[in-house]
């Protein structure tokens, strides 16, 4: 069992696929170019974000938007400590301080009451952030018409990572279509990849939509006229195809994958004492980039273990929080100050989640589990 099957999907669209590719390779024109540009406007479509500028990873992306928003040394970005390096090393790159905000314990995402105290508290001391990135973990959305209108209040922009979150949906509206700004990734293993390293950044403002068009190559405007500085932030033409032919089946996909999603939440009915399956609020939709339970009590890491000597792959998204890995110890956080995080970081566990996964695989699945936790639990 594979814990994404790429194979599988692959197999299903590979003739159109394969025609895609061909066509680039015979088109002579590998970056940007029409591919990009048609997958832009049918990413924008799809989201509702006026623009969409792809772009050469999400990690770039997240870059990008923060560049385009003149984030440098002696600013500070507020984000998630619940979240994989990019979101905030994106930030700290750019030469700004990334502060970190624990998260709510339902949703994984920040927390957005915490989010108002911690602006409170340096407004009182006069220096506010310039900026909030609300990460939308394992493809359910943050609360981001709150965290919008706590950003507003406060003067913040608001960059939405959606890495995990592209087809979700908030309240009616689109993952990527909520905020200032948003980036996604369509590294292969997220729930719209292609075959190497891609993003898309998505802004309804037309000046910032032109700020990362330079940016993205340099800085350039016209051919060799630099204005600003850059990077080499270009999505292929190559990934463009596969993306377009895969976009074509993602809302399939994602059908797909709700229903994976329900059937394991029924599988699991029976054991959410012990193995709490994830929580979908009212008007949300997820995507399920990831399908991440909690085991509580200490046992996650022997009952992954258990699993996977049972040839079931899991995975933890993540095992260590941000303010405690050592590339982020200059900035002076500790055990204990993200509570939440800390604790999602011991207890969560990912099961396989892919829209080919069958259904007599998520019985295995759950089936080991169940062993798993008797095993190490006495259920
Ligand atoms: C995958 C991911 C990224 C980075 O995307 P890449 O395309 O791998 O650079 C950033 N943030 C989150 C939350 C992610 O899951």
């Amino acid at each position: 069992m594979e814990f994404i099957d790429l194979k599988r999907q692959y197999a299903a669209y590979k003739e159109e696929i394969d025609q895609a590719v061909s066509r680039v390779i015979h088109s002579g024109r590998f970056v940007l170019g029409e591919e990009v540009g048609l997958l832009e406007e049918e990413l924008a479509a799809f989201t509702g974000a006026q623009f969409a500028i792809g772009v050469s990873s999400g990690t770039d992306g997240l870059l990008l938007a923060l560049m385009s928003m003149g984030v440098g040394p002696g600013m500070e970005v507020v984000t998630t400590p619940f979240t994989f390096i990019a979101t905030a090393e994106a930030i700290a790159l750019l030469g700004a301080r990334p502060l970190f905000v624990d998260i709510d314990p339902l949703s994984f995402n920040i927390d957005a009451t915490k989010l108002r105290e911690l602006l409170e508290k340096r407004r009182q001391k006069g220096r506010l952030p310039a900026g909030v990135i609300p990460v939308s973990l394992y493809g359910l959305c943050a609360d981001m018409d709150e965290i919008n209108a706590i950003s507003d209040e406060f003067g913040l922009f608001v960059v939405e990572d959606a890495c995990q979150s592209l087809g979700a949906t908030y309240k009616g509206r689109s993952s990527c279509s909520l905020s200032l700004l948003a980036a996604t990734s369509f590294f292969p293993s997220k729930p719209l990849g292609c075959f190497g390293d891609g993003g898309m950044v998505f802004t309804s403002d037309a000046d910032l939509r032109d700020k990362i068009v330079a940016m993205r190559e340099h800085g350039q405007t016209k051919r060799y006229q630099h204005d600003v500085l850059g990077i080499n932030g270009r999505l292929d033409a190559l990934q463009a195809a596969v993306l377009r032919v895969k976009l074509k089946y993602f809302p399939q996909e994602i059908r797909s994958r709700r229903e994976v999603a329900g059937f394991y939440a029924k599988l699991l009915a029976s054991l959410s004492e012990h193995a709490r399956p994830p929580r979908v609020p009212d008007g949300y939709t997820s995507v399920y980039a990831q399908y991440t339970i909690r085991i509580g009590g200490g046992i996650r890491d022997e009952v992954a273990r258990f699993m996977n000597d049972g040839k079931i792959p899991t995975a933890i998204h993540y095992p260590k929080p941000l303010h405690l890995q050592r590339a982020f110890s200059y900035l002076g956080y500790g055990q204990g100050d993200f509570p939440e995080a800390e604790k999602a970081c011991q207890e969560v566990l990912s099961l396989p989640m892919h829209a080919f996964l069958d259904r007599s695989e998520q019985e295995e699945v759950v089936d080991v589990l169940e062993k798993a936790l008797k095993n190490f639990k006495k259920i």
